[in-house]
């Protein structure tokens, strides 16, 4: 089967060193395989996406040498396969609409004697579950998938043996949101399958996200990629690096020095080139033998 990864930002604000490992590592991952590599822009959450910054970021990958397969996708155009997927789960009985808003389900999560930290994810109680009467009359905000029981066993290439079980510990999540937009994880399941993608190759504080992803290609009869969940980069304060914490978007005056740190946190040797197209041509069985490395430990399958 031909490999094939993707890149899949959102454009919130510009790539940073911590998204240009990610970028790298599935663009090499890609290309240690003979196979493909695309690039997604996740612009699903359109409020959150200032107008222009896909073209900024595409602009960065080009300046670091990082080119695309196929036509880049845009997620703001997918709405009606959302649309028909989440009609899929319906029809099966597999997701359901939900009336509850935040205060709602503290106060069935309080009556339930579950005291929740401030800031911590709510499990939702299930209020809205068919068997428990639906929405009993009052109107539909959100979409939830209807998370069957059990434990998620997945396999990271990186992190090794993976489980969760994501009833009891996420909950039934949403698919789509009160306010009308698609989540992300119905997007990003709908559109890895959409194009083929064969393996995943994303940032490590993505990796709890991924029982949820495997148990909604359950539910709609989709294949289940392997995972890859690249090391983060910490800021200064040991705080992840992220656009939210004001992290320095990439410097193109010197992509090279960019894909050199970028390699550093991968664990690929200092490579001395003088542009990225070359930097990138050593990284490649440099990367391959990262890879092999990875798959001989005693935990792999
Ligand atoms: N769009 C997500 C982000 O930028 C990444 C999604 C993914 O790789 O699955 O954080």
């Amino acid at each position: 089967m031909p490999v094939i990864g993707r890149f899949a930002p959102s454009p919130t604000g510009p790539l940073h060193a911590g998204s240009l490992v990610a970028a790298l590592a599935s663009w090499l991952d890609a290309r240690t395989q003979d196979g493909r590599w695309l690039v997604r822009i996740e612009d699903v959450d359109r409020p959150r996406c200032p107008p222009g910054m896909d073209q900024v970021i595409l602009g960065q990958l080009a300046a670091c040498g990082l080119h695309p397969d196929e036509p880049v996708l845009w997620q703001s155009t997918r709405d009606s396969a959302y649309a028909q997927a989440l009609q899929q789960l319906a029809e099966a009985g597999a997701a359901y609409p939900c009336a509850c808003t935040r205060a709602d389900i503290d106060r069935a999560l309080a009556a339930q004697g579950v005291v929740h930290e401030r800031f911590a994810e709510r499990v939702y109680p299930g209020t809205c579950r068919p068997e428990r009467g639906g929405l009993r009359g009052r109107p539909a905000r959100a979409w939830r998938l209807q998370v069957p029981p059990g434990t998620v066993h997945w396999h990271d290439r990186r992190l090794g043996a993976q489980a969760q079980d994501v009833a009891s510990e996420v909950g039934d999540f949403v698919l789509r949101r009160a306010d009308g937009l698609w989540a992300y994880q119905l997007a990003v399941v709908v559109d890895d399958a959409h194009q083929g993608i064969t393996h995943v190759v994303r940032g490590g504080d993505l990796a709890d996200n991924t029982a949820r992803q495997i148990v909604l290609q359950r539910a709609l009869g989709l294949p289940t990629p392997t995972y890859l969940h690249t090391p983060l980069v910490l800021a200064a304060d040991g705080h992840k690096l992220s656009k939210q914490n004001g992290a320095a978007p990439l410097d193109l005056a010197a992509p090279v020095q960019a894909l050199q740190a970028a390699g550093r946190v991968l664990g690929l040797p200092p490579l001395d080139a003088d542009s990225p197209a070359r930097w990138l041509a050593q990284a490649v069985p440099a990367w391959a033998g990262i890879i092999r490395a990875l798959s001989t430990r005693s935990d792999s399958p």
